[in-house]
């Protein structure tokens, strides 16, 4: 297991406090995080460095970004190794229309997906609707 500083090394980018905290944060949430989320979990800290590190992590693809189509986007982390890719990282998400929660579903990649000539593929958004585990009561 890498620490969380070895980590942010790796993938170069300079370990603050602030930085680890947000990592932490979002690697003991089983769900996908909102900005606010992020900005009541830290309300003392300024929100411009909280962005800021959520952008410096989308960038080195430590977090992804999901669009559950609830219009909010939400982060989560990324597998280790992840460089975002759409042919070999990406992967399905979970929205639960009752709670409003959103998980990565690591185990489901997106399938290859042909596009016509002359199409470039930026980025695939697939996402499953329906009742999680807590809400099912299962
Ligand atoms: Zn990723
Ligand atoms: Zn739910
Ligand atoms: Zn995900």
């Amino acid at each position: 297991m890498k620490t969380i500083e070895q980590l942010l090394e790796s993938k170069s980018i300079r370990v603050t406090a602030m930085r680890m905290l947000i990592y932490k944060f979002l690697a003991e949430n089983r769900v996908a995080a909102t900005l606010s989320d992020i900005e009541n979990a830290f309300d003392k800290a300024d929100r411009t460095t909280l962005y800021r590190t959520i952008k410096t992590f989308e960038e080195k693809a430590i977090v992804h970004k999901i669009d559950d189509g609830t219009g909010i986007t939400k982060y989560a982390l990324c597998e280790k190794d992840c460089n975002c890719e759409i042919e070999t990282d990406l992967h399905l998400h979970f929205h639960c229309t009752n709670c409003n929660k959103t998980v990565c579903l690591t185990e489901n990649k997106i399938p290859q997906i042909k596009v016509p000539d002359g199409f470039v593929s930026e980025n695939v958004n697939l996402v499953v609707k329906g009742i999680c585990d807590k809400c099912s009561g299962q």
